[in-house]
C-alpha cells in the first residue's frame, strides 16, 4: 500500500531531515535576505533528482515533481523559510551561528519537512498521477509578505494548482499529533497609526490650547465601540492600541500625540468597513474638539480560511494516515500567516504540526527565544504531507 510505503520512506529519511532542519536552524536569514537558504533548498532539490526548479520573488523558488500523467491535477505544498530577529536562548547543538537571528517560528521545520516529503514524492513519482508544485517562499513574518510575491511573480501559475497546502508547527500541540479547523482560522491583521494634533502649551492654561491627549482619550475609548457596536458578534475582532505617546510633562501640554495599534477580524468586507469607520469616529472626534487626526492604516495580511471540503479530506486522510487520536480541531488564532493569500486566490488547508513535549521541557511558545521542538515531529510532517498531497491528487470532482 502506498500508506505504508510513504511511512516507510519518511521513518528511513527521518535522520537526514533532522541533519536539514539542524543545518537551517544555525544558519538562519531573515525575511527578504534568504539568499543562502534559497541556495541550499535548490542544492538538496537536485541531489535527489528534483531539477525542475524556478527561482521566485528574488529569494523563493518553486519546483515540480511530475508522476505518470502529470498534467491530471496539479497540488501544490508550501514552506516559508525566513527566521526572526531574535536572539537564540537554547544550549542546542543546532544553536543558531548568528547573534540576533534565530528560526523561533519554526520555518526550518516547514522548509525541511518540504524537502523530505519532496525526496519521497520523488521517490514515489511512478506511482501516482498528476504534479505536486512546492512552493518555498521567503518573508513570511514581514509585511507585505513572500506569499504575495509568490503571486506577483506567478508561482502560482504553469501550472495552476487546484489547491494549496501548508503546515506550521504548534508547541501547544503534543508531537505525534496534528491540527486542523475548517473555514476561518486565522485573522487578518492591519496596523493602525494615528496622528492626533493640537496645540500645545503651558498646562496652566487649558482655554488657550487644543489639547491633542485629552482628544486621543477620547479617541480610544470610542473605537473600541467598532468591535462592540458594529462588527458583526459572529465575526472575531480585535482593537488593540499598544503604543500611546503623547512627550509633553506634567506642565506641558504637547502639540500631538501619536497612538499605534492592530485591528484583526476574519472577514474582508468588514475589514474594508471597519478601517472606514474607525477613521470617521476618530476625525469627527478630533474635529469635534479642535484638533486634527492623520490616520494611516497599514494592510498587513488578509484573513486566512481552509477550504471546508478540502480539509475534511485532509483530515480524513490525516486520521488514516496518523490515527483518529492523533488529529485534534483547532480554534480560531487572531495571529495572522500569508499563506492566507494562497486561500485568497484557490483552496487552501492551512494545518498545524504537534512539536510540544513537555516531559524534556520543549513547551516554548513561537517569537521566543527559547523556542525549539521535539524533533520525533520531522518523522511525520514530512510522509504525511506527501500523503495528504497524493491523497488530494486523487480526488477528482
Ligand atoms: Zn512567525
Ligand atoms: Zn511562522
Amino acid at each position: 500500500m502506498l500508506k505504508d510505503k510513504i511511512q516507510k520512506l519518511a521513518a528511513a529519511y527521518k535522520a537526514d531531515t533532522i541533519r536539514i532542519r539542524r543545518h537551517l536552524h544555525a544558519h538562519p536569514e531573515l525575511s527578504f535576505q534568504e539568499e543562502n537558504t534559497v541556495a541550499f533548498v535548490a542544492d538538496t532539490l537536485r541531489s535527489i533528482g528534483v531539477d525542475t526548479i524556478e527561482p521566485k520573488a528574488k529569494t523563493g523558488l518553486v519546483a515540480l515533481i511530475e508522476g505518470k500523467n502529470p498534467a491530471k491535477k496539479v497540488v501544490a505544498l508550501r514552506a516559508d523559510m525566513d527566521a526572526l530577529p531574535i536572539t537564540e536562548a537554547n544550549d542546542v547543538p543546532y544553536k543558531s551561528t548568528r547573534t540576533g537571528v534565530m528560526h523561533a517560528c519554526g520555518h526550518d521545520v516547514h522548509t525541511s519537512s518540504l524537502l523530505g516529503t519532496a525526496r519521497i514524492l520523488n521517490d514515489l513519482k511512478d506511482s501516482f498521477e498528476g504534479t505536486v508544485k512546492l512552493l518555498f517562499q521567503p518573508g513570511e513574518e514581514k509585511v507585505p509578505g513572500g506569499a504575495s510575491m509568490m503571486i506577483a511573480d506567478n508561482a502560482l501559475a504553469n501550472p495552476r494548482p487546484a489547491a494549496i497546502m501548508g503546515q506550521h508547527v504548534m508547541p501547544l500541540i503534543p508531537v505525534g499529533k496534528v491540527g486542523f479547523r475548517k473555514g476561518m482560522y486565522m485573522a487578518s491583521a492591519d496596523e493602525l497609526y494615528l496622528t492626533v494634533k493640537g496645540k500645545g502649551g503651558h498646562g496652566a492654561m487649558p482655554e488657550t490650547l487644543v489639547d491633542p491627549v485629552l482628544i486621543s482619550a477620547h479617541i480610544l475609548v470610542a473605537l473600541q465601540q467598532v468591535v462592540s457596536r458594529k462588527a458583526d458578534p459572529k465575526t472575531p475582532s480585535v482593537l488593540s492600541f499598544g503604543r500611546v505617546m503623547a512627550e509633553g510633562a506634567t506642565n506641558v501640554i504637547p502639540n500631538e500625540v501619536k497612538i499605534e495599534g492592530t485591528f484583526r477580524t476574519l472577514n474582508e468586507d468588514w475589514r474594508k468597513k471597519a478601517h472606514e469607520q474607525m477613521i470617521r469616529i476618530a476625525t469627527g472626534i478630533a474635529e469635534g474638539m479642535g484638533g486634527s487626526v492623520d490616520f494611516e492604516v497599514r494592510r498587513g495580511y488578509p484573513f486566512l480560511k481552509n477550504e471546508p471540503e478540502l480539509t475534511e479530506r485532509s483530515i480524513q486522510a490525516a486520521k488514516a494516515y496518523l490515527g483518529e487520536e492523533n488529529v485534534v480541531d483547532l480554534d480560531i488564532w487572531m495571529a495572522a500567516e500569508d499563506f492566507s493569500y494562497y486561500t485568497q486566490e484557490m483552496d487552501g488547508c492551512f494545518y498545524r504540526l504537534g512539536i510540544r513535549n513537555e516531559a524534556r521541557g520543549i513547551v516554548s511558545g513561537v517569537h521566543t527565544p527559547t523556542f525549539d521542538i521535539d524533533e520525533d515531529a520531522l518523522g511525520l510532517s514530512t510522509g504525511l504531507m506527501a500523503w495528504l498531497a497524493l491523497e488530494e491528487l486523487n480526488h477528482l470532482p
